[in-house]
Formats: structure tokens, C-alpha cells, sequence
């Protein structure tokens, strides 16, 4: 496979095989619980249409995506057996829509209560939802004066048809933080109040977390695609995500030469550099100039000077020759660096990594229940 497939400047593999895998991990090691799979943000980058489907292929029914819009344009491609919910909770007037298309908001707050409930009399019908309550991490969800009142008066949830009610955990990620045994714990005692209605609270990290009670529903998200969930633990998931770029052409420079923007690099030696055609605008971080590497036959080339907007320069002097020239294939996220490792250089999270892919590659879906095919205008 070269790294020009449709004269991109890189190309994105994804192994929708290894995503399914990790989705029945995370599901064997939270089971009884059911695993759900979150896909917001284009499937943290990889191609939601994509990944929902091979999944929804492996038998999974539940799929969280932030707004209505992310479940509104997946729904034209999910079977009607699965369920698309909005985390990010129900905006004013978008009740009509989301009823529609029967799509399962996420009730975050007392006013986002009332008004789907309104919304289901004016209807004359139950409506499903899903209740988010805060059990300390202070984003969405109803606070503890709005479950006090939620409690007193439960006539409110006549109208409703609830699903699951739900927290999410700050500090999962840290395998023996006691905010999380915190959170457990309260979240237990608020849900106890509705006995009824099934419970979620683990993402990636707590639902991997061993040990420990994973209730109804998990809500993986990075794990699925690769990304290590636990800080300073072994990664049990596989990984995901290939990117790969073809050198675009090679130059030997002098001792004393500056590189690039700001010429922020001088050569110490006489040093061949490969410029790489891909720079920020493809999601590639810009404070990787001077900190990052690829990988070119294997042997680490570490990014010297800025990296450009389309482009960057590596240092590929102790690349032997014979895999280095153009149209040699780089690695950038591959066997010899993860996404975690490049989310480590650049100071951030994989997450962030995935999410910033952006729509500039080329981008190639392997499984084995098909040919690869590439993923048309993603
Ligand atoms: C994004 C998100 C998830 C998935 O989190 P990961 O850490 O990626 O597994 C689960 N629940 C909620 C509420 C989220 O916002």
C-alpha cells in the first residue's frame, strides 16, 4: 500500500477487526454488564458510519454519540434494532427532532427533564430517555438539589420511558483513585432510589477496572480504538490505527544549516533530512517540532524544526539508504509508535491524537469480513 492512495499527502489505516476485538474484551471484562460503544466525534476521528457498522455487525446495539446531529447522521445507517443516544443532553427545540428519529436524549438537567416530558404528553406517548446524575464530576447531569426534587416527585418521569440512568467517572484512568470508589458509591445510593431503571456508569477506564462492579451498561469509548485507558498499566487492548505517509523527497545539509520555520534547528553534523507531507493542518501536533519521531524502515527519525502546515522534516541520517528515498513509507502511528506514544511527545492525550485526524488522509477500513475500501469523502 503506498502512502499517495488517492494523491493524499498520508494515509489512515483503520483495523475494524481489532475495534470489534477490543469492544468484546471491554464486554467480557465488564460482563454481566452489556457493552454499548461510544462513536462521538466521527468515532473519536476513525469514521463513525464505519466503525458503527462493523460493530453493529459484531452484535452491538447501543451507540453514544455527543449531539444530535452525530446520531442524526448515523441513523440513516444503523439498523433500526440499535439505539443512538446524545450525551451532551437535549437542546431547547430540539425535542421534535429527536423524537423523530428515535433518538434516546441523555437528561442532564431538571429543564431538560421537564421539557421531554412536556414534549411526550403533548405527544400523548412515552418517551425513551436516558437520566444522567452528577455524582462529582460537576459537567452534566442533575445535581443533588434536582435528584432530591426528582425524588419527591416522580409523576415527572410518567412520561417517560427510562432506559438507564447513568453517571461517568472523573479519575478512572488512575487504577486506585478513591474519588472513583467515591463516585461509586454515590452513584449506587442515587440510583438505589429508582430500582427499576438499569444502570451505566464506566467508560474505557471503568469498565477495565477489575474488580469492580460494572452494573448494566459500560460506555466504551478510546479503548475500542486502541488508545491505552489506564495510565502506567500494560494496554490489553489491540491496537487500531495505522498512519503512514510516503517520503516526498530527501536533502543532505551542512554543518551549521538552520531547518524549517524560525530555522528553530541547526545541524550539529551533516545530517539527510525527508521532508514528510504531512504538517498540522492533518491533525499532526505542532509542538512535536524538535520533540517528535517517525519511523522509516523501522529506525527512528526524530522531527527536527517546526513542522509546517502540510509538511514536516525529519532527520533520517541513520536510516540505511536502501529504505529511505522517495516515496519510502513512513510511519507515523504504527507498530513502532502508538498513539499514546505520540499524545506522550506531544503532551496530550490519544484522544486528542485520534480526534484531530482530520479529514485531510486518505483513509483505508481492513477487515476480514470484506476487502479493505476506502472511506469515500470522510
Ligand atoms: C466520551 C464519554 C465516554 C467514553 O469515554 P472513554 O474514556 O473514551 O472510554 C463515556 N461516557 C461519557 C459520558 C462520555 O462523555
Amino acid at each position: 500500500m503506498t502512502g499517495n492512495l488517492d494523491h493524499a499527502g498520508a494515509t489512515l489505516h483503520v483495523d475494524l477487526d481489532a475495534i470489534v476485538a477490543n469492544w468484546k474484551l471491554i464486554g467480557a471484562a465488564s460482563a454481566p454488564a452489556k457493552a454499548a460503544a461510544v462513536v462521538k466525534a466521527n468515532a473519536y476521528g476513525l469514521g463513525a458510519a464505519e466503525v458503527a457498522q462493523a460493530l453493529e455487525a459484531a452484535r452491538c446495539q447501543d451507540f453514544f454519540v455527543a449531539h444530535l446531529g452525530e446520531a442524526l447522521t448515523l441513523a440513516g445507517t444503523l439498523s433500526p434494532r440499535s439505539t443512538l443516544y446524545v450525551l451532551n443532553g437535549l437542546v431547547p427545540g430540539a425535542e421534535a427532532a429527536c423524537a423523530a428519529a428515535g433518538i434516546v436524549p441523555v437528561l442532564n438537567s431538571r429543564d431538560q427533564l421537564e421539557r421531554w416530558g412536556a414534549y411526550a404528553k403533548s405527544q400523548r406517548r412515552k418517551l425513551p430517555a436516558v437520566l444522567q446524575v452528577d455524582t462529582g464530576m460537576s459537567r452534566f447531569g442533575l445535581t443533588d438539589d434536582d435528584v432530591a426534587l426528582l425524588i419527591a416527585d416522580r409523576d415527572q418521569l410518567g412520561s417517560l420511558d427510562l432506559r438507564y440512568i447513568i453517571s461517568h467517572l472523573a479519575c478512572a484512568d488512575t487504577p486506585g483513585d478513591a474519588t472513583v470508589a467515591r463516585q461509586r458509591r454515590k452513584f449506587e445510593q442515587i440510583a438505589s432510589a429508582f430500582p427499576s431503571i438499569p444502570r451505566g456508569l464506566d467508560n474505557s477506564a471503568g469498565a477495565l477496572i477489575e474488580g469492580a462492579p460494572h452494573y448494566d451498561l459500560v460506555r466504551p469509548g478510546i479503548a475500542l480504538y486502541g488508545g491505552a485507558a489506564h495510565a502506567n498499566v500494560a494496554n490489553r487492548v489491540r491496537p487500531v490505527v495505522r498512519l503512514e505517509a510516503a517520503i516526498t523527497q530527501l536533502r543532505t545539509i551542512s554543518r551549521g544549516a538552520g531547518v524549517g520555520y524560525g530555522l528553530s534547528f541547526t545541524a550539529t553534523r551533516e545530517t539527510v533530512l525527508a521532508i514528510v507531507p504531512v504538517g498540522y493542518a492533518d491533525g499532526w501536533p505542532r509542538c512535536l517540532g524538535n520533540r517528535g519521531a517517525v519511523y522509516v524502515g523501522g529506525v527512528r527519525a526524530p522531527i527536527v524544526g517546526r513542522v509546517s502546515m502540510d509538511s514536516m522534516t525529519v532527520d533520517v541520517t541513520y536510516v540505511p539508504r536502501t529504505l529511505c528515498g522517495a516515496g519510502a513509507i513512513v510511519e507515523l502511528i504504527g507498530p513502532h509508535q502508538t498513539i499514546d506514544d505520540v499524545a506522550r511527545d506531544a503532551d496530550t492525550i490519544s484522544y486528542e491524537i485520534l480526534t484531530r485526524l482530520g479529514s485531510r488522509y486518505a483513509r483505508v477500513y481492513h477487515s476480514a469480513r470484506g476487502a479493505p475500501s476506502t472511506g469515500g469523502d470522510l
